[in-house]
């Protein structure tokens, strides 16, 4: 070895002496990191609260039930009670500025009546926390753009929870398409109907909810639509039909719709608030087809395919997934799958949609 190479040698060595034990402590730290549950903070402990979410977060990798934020103090006590939450991780609408001063909130999940997103999101943002948010994400573009912005600016992310994106059956059409197993795909066919129940709930009133049927469960047909083309509709065209103007006399009882996409890809949708039984999607392509029915439940959807197949897989907590996805883009520092962005563009056709009925003109999307 001549006296340069082992110089050369010796400070290679030194520096990967020194740098071995940085590299072990990232590592361990990345480790860390990576296996921490982010702590979250249920905003609005209404059914879906309740009954899905709470349940849910149990069974998440990457999160923990941290905090609540209600209106109610019953419904806080009981929440305490059954989830042993700290008083200091309890808020009300009006206190979710103090969530600044609370490491234990990683992100706020957004479960609040339509128009009220915006507030509780904006607050969450601006306390430094980053927001998970139901759909729709809000009533209106620019509420939704508010949104977005305030998430920025805190540069803290926004995710809209659209649930199907992680369920393996939309997974697997999607792939059907973008395989083209079928061939290039031609009409899409997607409608999802409830009833809605009783008068007097918010989704009854314009001002909370910002539209009926198409707002609350037309949402899924039309971002199944954009996420099985993978295109975003040019043009839409809408009728609405009213047969119970009491219960009815603030929001859409029932609505068809058509959007034509810029492949050429046409579909057909429908929505209502009258009765349940109708949640399907169809795929027809150039040598086949291919369906979920029921489509859009939180589990047994199932679906099959003009060859014969079934399209089934086994029940997966679409919540968890939702949750766990964004808690890791949070850890990772990468963008989210679903961004707020996703919501906007649902919410602007959504109005073009309601534009058309009212005017009986298609609408551009262009
Ligand atoms: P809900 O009526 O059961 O719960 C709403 C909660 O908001 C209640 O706890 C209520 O007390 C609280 N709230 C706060 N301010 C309120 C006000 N001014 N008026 C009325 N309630 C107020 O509703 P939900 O079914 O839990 O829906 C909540 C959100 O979740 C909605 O945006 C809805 O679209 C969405 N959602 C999503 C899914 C899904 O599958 N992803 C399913 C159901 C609901």
């Amino acid at each position: 070895m001549t006296d340069a190479s082992r110089r050369r040698f010796l400070t290679q060595t030194t520096a990967a002496l020194v740098a071995a034990p940085f590299i072990s402590t990232t590592s361990t730290r990345a480790r860390a990191q990576q296996s921490r549950k982010l702590g979250v903070a249920v905003c609005g402990l209404g059914k879906l609260s309740t009954d899905q979410i709470a349940p849910a977060l149990a069974k998440t990798q990457h999160c923990r039930l941290a905090g609540i934020v209600t209106g109610t103090p019953a419904k806080a006590a009981a929440w305490k009670a059954k989830y042993g939450i700290a008083d200091r991780s309890v808020y009300s609408y009006d206190t979710m500025h103090r969530m600044a001063e609370n490491p234990d909130i990683d992100f706020v999940y957004v479960v609040t009546p339509n128009a009220l997103h915006a507030q509780h999101t904006i607050a969450a943002a601006k306390a430094g926390k980053h927001v998970f948010c139901e759909k729709p994400l809000e009533i209106s573009v620019e509420r939704c753009q508010q949104m977005i912005d305030a998430c920025r600016d805190a540069k803290r992310l926004l995710g809209t929870a659209y649930r199907c994106q992680y369920d393996p059956h939309h997974l697997e059409c999607i792939r059907l398409v973008r395989e083209e197993v079928f061939g290039k795909p031609n009409i899409v066919q997607a409608g999802f109907a409830i009833n809605v129940g009783a008068p007097g709930q918010w989704r009854l009133q314009r001002a909370l909810a910002g539209g009926g049927a198409l707002m609350d469960v037309g949402i899924y047909a039309l971002q199944a639509t954009r996420y099985l083309t993978g295109e975003e509709p040019v043009l839409v065209s809408a009728q609405e039909t009213k047969t119970d103007l009491a219960r009815f006399s603030e929001v859409d009882e029932s609505m068809v719709w058509t959007t034509k996409f810029p492949s050429g890809v046409v579909a057909y949708c429908s929505t209502s608030y009258k009765a349940g039984g109708i949640q399907n999607l169809r795929v027809n392509a150039d040598r086949g087809w291919f369906e979920l029915d029921p489509a859009f439940f939180y589990d047994g959807n199932r679906g099959r395919r003009s060859d014969g197949k079934e399209i089934r897989f086994p029940q997966t907590d679409l919540f968890a997934a939702e949750m766990d996805d964004f808690a890791r883009a949070i850890i990772e520092s990468r963008p989210t799958k679903v961004p707020g962005e996703e919501g906007l563009r649902d919410v602007r056709i959504m109005q073009a949609i309601y534009e058309s009925a009212r005017t009986g003109r298609a609408v551009s999307l262009v």
